[in-house]
Parts: C-alpha cells; structure tokens; sequence
C-alpha cells in the first residue's frame, strides 16, 4: 500500500479468518525513534528454502527462532559488549541464571570450580545442590587469599569465580593478581561484577574471561526487572556460552530488553547520585554510638581497601554496617519504625532498602568482622535529608535504650 491510501487488505485474503491473520501491509516508511523499539517473536519467517535449511548458521549472530534472540535482545548484548569492553554479551532471564549458565559452559563433572566465601548466597546453594550432585566439587576460599588461591588451584580446577566486593561484607578481591595465578594454572576466571557494574570496574580489562552482572539490580534500577548478562572478549567461549544457554531454554522477553535499555541510559547517573547519598550517611553512621563498624570499600580500614582505590571508578551506593550486639533483641522494632527505608533484600533501585543478614553463617575467615548483626543498606534516589531524618527518628529507639540501659528488656516487653 503506497502512503496516503486507504488501508488494502491482501490479494490472496478472500476469507474473514484469513484477513484476521493477515493484516494490510503498510508501506516501509523508515521510522526511527530515540528510544529502543520492541520486536516480539518466537517464530521467524525466511525468505528461500536455503536460508531456512542453513538457519543454525544464525544462532550466533542472526536470527533464525525467537528464543535465540531478536533485534531487541541483539540490541542491547551489543550495547552491553560495548560497556563492558568485551566482543560479546548475552543477556539471560536473571543474574541467577547468568551465574549457573557460566558455571555449566564451563565445568563438567570431575572438575573443579572456585568460590569466594562471599559469593552471593544463591549461588553457594546452586554450587551444592546444583553442581556437586553432578560431579563438579565447588571449593569454597577466603576472598581475601588474592593471588593465595594458587594453593587451591589443581589440574582438575576449570574456573575460579571472584565477586568483588563480595555480598553482605564488601572484601575488596586483588582480582589481576587472581586471575594471573588462574591463568597461570589453566583456569577461566568468571566476574560477579554486580555491585560495580561495567561502570565502575571492567573485569575484562583486567583479565577476567567472562565478566557477569545482575542487570536486576543497577541497569534495571527501578525494583521491576530481572536480567542478567555475560560478556567476553572471547569469540569461541561465547559460542560456548551461547550453546549453553540454548540447551537451558533461557530466553528474554524484548519488552524487558527494552526496559533494561532505558534503565542504562539513566545508570551512571543513579549510580553517581546514591553514592554521593551513601558516603553522606556513613558520615552519620560513624558518629553513632550504636554502629560498631561500616563495611564499604571506602574505609580506610575495610579489607581490600588499597585495591578498590587501584582498580574501581568508584562506589555503589550499597553497604553494611554492625550493629553493636546489644541492641540486637530491638532491630525488629527499629527496623518496623523506619519510614522511607524499608526491609528488601536487593539494590540498584530508587527506594531506599534495608535487608539484614548473618554473614558469618557458612564463613570461615571473618576474624576481622566486629560482633554484631550486619546490615546492609542500598541508598536509593530520596533526598539525603529525608533519609537521614528517618534513620534517625527510627535509632532514637536505640538511643533511648542505651540511656536506660534497657536495650534488651524494651525488647522483651514490646514482645
Ligand atoms: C542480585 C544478585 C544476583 C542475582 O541476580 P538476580 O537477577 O536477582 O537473579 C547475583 N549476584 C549478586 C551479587 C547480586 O546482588
């Protein structure tokens, strides 16, 4: 149908059902809009019979079934590849998924595979219940061994996974010093670079083979997305990545891609202002006589410290902090007290959370962890003020107590 005319229907639909299938063709005006378009498709039409028969040549890098990808989902994988420094992305339907298929790409059974003590806690679990049934034996290291994990590495070792700064406590891992003893002894070195994100450090640039993140958390950056992604310098490893994610079934939904897309073009300057947030209210929290130490990579004192300078562009706005053991039996009435920050356990998003956790649970080298529960605050896009006065308001309860002396007993009696 040429522009301006009235809409046409198909020669060949001489039948109501077959128009209902086929709608008038429109004429191919180009249309470019800023933001990401959304292709939807499970099944994909070819043009000839050959292009049909040699469609597995288009797994990679064409197109050939919905699952395998769209010009949405390429989209983005490229834009990903680009932010991280890598050749190749692929996105997949969660972080979690991203974690299992870079695991399962590379380790079969007999093999061995490395992890922090700090890797995020699902994927522990997965290594247990997931990988040992099968044969691969996940060896669980300190974060803070750095190029140490030489001593744990054998010839049955195929991957070492980092994760710096890890979940919960935010060591700082050496991870060139790592993946130079890594290499050195035959092993791939995977990146659970959640927490920074290609933004603030690129694991490939520093010699890390497959550089993973949760999109969920700071490129989704609204609590309503869950992706995650792959990226590699590598062609054939991500044809291996690739294959494996086939053989998973993973697949994302464009609409999400779309969602992700618009979510990066806003990251740097999310990321930026909660940090800028976050350094302000570990100011605060320092001065409290309730915090018994700050876990950020930012404190002088923090392990990992010196190599956080080194290598990252910067902070996330997500961290810990111990509370003095005292006032644990009162953290369920603190925490019901706060307002603005509310109890959830991801990050990345524009809403202040609080999540609580034990992370000496499992966890060998945690000597230099003061006593306490931990909790981990992600600082979202509220102003400072607001949330300042919130903690505030909610550890006056705290303050009371310790005036009192009674931390425990007004447990106990608000019981
Ligand atoms: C959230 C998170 C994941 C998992 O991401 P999902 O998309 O929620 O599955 C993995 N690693 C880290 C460090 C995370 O914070």
């Amino acid at each position: 149908m040429a522009m301006g005319e009235p809409a046409k229907l198909h020669p060949m639909t001489r039948h109501d059902d077959t128009s209902h299938v086929h709608p008038p063709k429109r004429s191919q005006e180009p249309f470019h809009a800023v933001a990401m378009s959304v292709e939807r498709a499970s099944t994909v039409i070819f043009d000839d019979l050959e292009s049909f028969e040699r469609r597995v040549e288009r797994l990679y890098d064409g197109f050939s079934y919905g699952l395998y990808g769209t010009p949405t989902s390429r989209r983005l994988e490229d834009h990903i590849a680009v932010l991280e420094g890598g050749s190749r992305a692929l996105v997949v339907p969660s972080g979690m998924a991203a974690i299992t298929l870079t695991t399962m790409a590379i380790c079969r059974g007999g093999d061995r595979v490395l992890v922090p003590e700090t890797l995020y806690g699902p994927a522990r679990d997965m290594a247990e219940r997931l990988l040992r049934p099968l044969g691969i034996e996940a060896i669980s290291y300190d974060p803070k061994l750095d190029a140490g994990i030489s001593a744990l590495i054998d010839d049955r070792s195929r991957l070492v996974w980092v994760e710096s700064p890890g979940s919960a406590t935010f060591e700082v891992q050496d991870v060139p010093a790592i993946t130079a003893v890594a290499h050195q002894a035959g092993a791939l070195v995977a990146a659970d670079n959640t927490w920074a994100s290609h933004l603030l450090f690129k694991p490939l640039a520093h010699g890390v083979d497959i550089s993973m993140q949760a999109l969920s958390k700071h490129a989704g950056g609204h609590g309503d997305l869950l992706m995650g992604s792959v990226a590699v310098r590598d062609k054939a490893l991500f044809r291996r990545l690739k294959d494996t994610s086939r053989f998973l079934g993973y697949g994302v939904s464009p609409e999400d891609c779309a969602l992700c897309e618009r979510g990066l073009m806003t990251m740097p300057v999310r990321m930026r202002h909660a940090d800028g947030t976050a350094r302000k209210i570990i100011r605060w929290l320092s001065g409290r006589a309730e915090v018994a130490q700050i876990l950020h990579p930012s404190e002088p004192d923090h392990p990992g410290h010196a190599v956080w300078k080194r290598d990252f562009a910067g902070s996330a706005g997500v961290f810990s902090f111990v509370l003095q053991p005292e006032f644990a039996p009162m953290q369920s009435r603190v925490l019901r007290r706060m307002q603005l920050f509310r109890l959830g356990a991801s990050w990345g998003g524009v809403h202040s959370l609080i999540s609580v956790s034990d992370p000496r649970k499992g966890r060998i080298s945690l000597d230099w962890l003061k006593p306490g529960p931990v909790w981990r605050l992600t600082i979202g896009l509220e102003a400072l003020d607001d949330l300042l006065a919130d903690l505030s308001q909610a550890f006056e309860l705290f303050a009371e107590a310790r005036r009192n002396g009674t931390a425990a007993a007004d447990a106990k009696a608000a019981e």
